[in-house]
């Protein structure tokens, strides 16, 4: 099989340089609370961040454990039940929530590069889009923060009855290492405009981008910073500053923006820092983006702990329909970008390319040339499409896929190595004559390794398509509208895509059927992971009404 474009040369010097490696906690970076083993010299635990493009460090991140944890909850908590956040008006939460967006907007390109050095997306990739995403979709839950209200119900008898909607507490909110910052703008979002409190476990792959973040999110942007310069004078534009609020005077000049204790960040491995965020007793709330295994636990121990109510993104093996009246060249273009975005590493991939017999020969060939053509290489590079994988362990895992897809029988029409000898790159790959039982058609890859299977008519394929435990996404070409309304209808997935993919509104709901989650993010949807309801009943004293 050919080989993708290689990138054997020094790796660009990212455009940005690291500042934060602290956990942040009430409002402040602080050390890890457990310390190095070696007496002499002490020093908050940490870990190192490696860069996916050589495997080397970028830098050390004080690594979170259960007594950070109970830090970081503390500071959620005191903040949530005595604090101004849920307190203030929801206009002023907005205005907070659409200055954090106005923030990262202004720093997009430092965002961009800091989270392409750390987790290898092509920078073009990070700066056109995901952080985009991120700064669109907090903007779309400022909007909502003044916008949630509760109802009133016409219940029988002499009663006023009106239900209200509130904040649920302390959201856990547990964040993948594929997508840091959009998963994260997609669970903080919707936690802040309802006005919970908030601590965030970023992935150990990681954890540089959210620390930038979430300092922002204290900050003031310089447009409105004169309006607090001065607390004493009569003019202070402190509406959504409580004098309840824990912060000293001085640090109020430095951080307006969210109060402190409303979004802590704790980085750290999943069964230490992830397990103690999950079992939690002071966490009301959890919400996770991640493996269907991981997920699994975590349900489980928000279950034996206080019964908090757990959302869940897990993962996927969607299926990707090309039926014969379909546009090939789109089909092609759109199912290529379905797999190889992000290296592979979307929980939504188009991961396995269903095409009709009438043209499958045609995609096959297409679909070849189109990956053969895919730019592999340093993702700070303009023009390259795909970087490397994250890290060692999933580079070893699509390896021995990619071998498992040889195996198995299914044929190799492009890549099937590593590109390179040095970081985690992978050349995008192409199994044809896949077929339903092997490993590479059931399994999520999560890498650059696109499977297609050959189909004879709309109900075989139906049944083939939802023949898995996930039902995350689907993606349908075709220009019958019969069709496509018969696949919408009997897919059973959260989202079906109809000649189009990675359509990711901040309005529109995601998340999984069946094993591919709990719960729906974005959206309207995306609010009531983070509302309690309570119904409130009052007698009527003239019965009459
Ligand atoms: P992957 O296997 O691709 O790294 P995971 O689902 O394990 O995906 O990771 C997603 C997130 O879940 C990360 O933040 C990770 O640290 C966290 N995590 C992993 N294991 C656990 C666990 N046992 N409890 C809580 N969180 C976990």
């Amino acid at each position: 099989a050919a080989t993708a474009v290689a990138a054997e040369e020094e790796p660009i010097t990212p455009p940005v340089q690291v500042h934060y490696t602290q956990l942040l906690i009430n409002g402040q970076f602080v050390d890890a609370a457990s310390a190095f083993s070696s007496a002499s010299l002490y020093c908050g635990k940490t870990f190192p961040t490696l860069d996916p493009r050589t495997g080397e460090v970028i830098a050390h991140v004080a690594e979170g454990e259960a007594e950070d944890v109970n830090r970081a909850v503390a500071a959620a908590r005191k903040a949530f039940d005595e604090g101004s956040w849920p307190r203030m008006t929801a206009y002023d939460r907005s205005r907070i929530m659409y200055r954090f967006a106005d923030l990262i907007e202004k720093h997009n390109n430092e965002i961009a590069a800091l989270e392409t050095w750390d987790n290898g997306k092509p920078y073009e990739q990070a700066a056109e889009m995901e952080i985009p995403s991120l700064t669109r979709v907090i903007r779309y839950y400022a909007g909502w923060a003044d916008k949630i209200h509760g109802l009133t119900v016409p219940a029988d008898g002499p009663h006023h009855v009106q239900v209200l909607h509130e904040p649920i507490g302390v959201a856990g909110q547990i964040i993948p290492w594929n997508f840091p910052l959009l998963l994260y703008g997609w669970k903080v979002g919707p936690a802040l405009a309802c006005g919970n409190t908030i601590v965030v476990k970023t992935a150990e792959q990681t954890p540089l981008s959210a620390l930038y973040v979430s300092k922002l999110a204290h900050e003031v942007p310089s447009a409105v910073q004169v309006l607090t310069v001065d607390i004493t004078s009569a003019n202070v534009d402190s509406t959504y500053f409580h004098d309840k609020d824990p912060f000293p005077f001085p640090a109020f000049q430095m951080k307006a923006g969210l109060p402190p204790g409303v979004l802590n960040v704790i980085s750290g491995f999943g069964p230490t820092a992830g397990a103690s965020l999950a079992s939690h007793m002071n966490v009301d709330k959890l919400s996770f983006t991640g493996s269907t295994d991981t997920g699994r636990i975590v349900l489980e121990l928000a279950a034996r702990s206080n019964l908090k109510p757990v959302t869940l993104e897990l993962g996927g093996k969607s299926p990707f329909i090309v039926c014969e009246d379909a546009d090939v060249d789109k089909a092609v273009e759109l199912a290529h970008r379905a797999l190889f975005f992000n290296q592979g590493q979307c929980c939504c991939s188009g991961s396995r390319t269903f095409v009709h017999e009438h043209v499958y020969d045609e995609f096959v060939e297409k679909a070849k040339e189109r990956a053969l053509k895919r730019t592999v290489g340093d993702p700070f590079r303009k023009g390259v499409e795909q970087g490397p994988q994250i890290d060692e362990k999933q580079f070893n895992k699509t390896l021995d896929y990619i071998r498992s897809g040889v195996e198995s029988g299914a044929t190799l029409q492009a890549g099937g190595g590593r590109v390179g000898s040095k970081g985690y790159f992978i050349q995008p790959t192409i199994f044809s004559d896949v077929k339903d039982e092997m490993t590479i058609a059931r399994e999520e890859i999560f890498g650059p390794v696109q499977s297609i299977l050959k189909f004879k008519n709309i109900d075989e394929v139906m049944v083939r398509a939802n023949a898995t435990r996930y039902g995350l996404a689907a993606g349908v070409f075709t220009k019958n509208l019969n069709t496509a309304n018969t696949l919408i209808r009997g897919l059973k997935v959260g989202t079906v895509w109809i000649n189009c993919f990675f359509v990711f509104d901040a309005a529109i709901p995601f998340g999984g059927f069946k094993m591919s989650g709990q719960g729906r993010e974005k959206g309207m949807y995306g609010l009531k992971n983070y509302l309690q309801v309570k119904a409130v009943v009052t007698p009527l004293e003239n019965p009459a009404w």
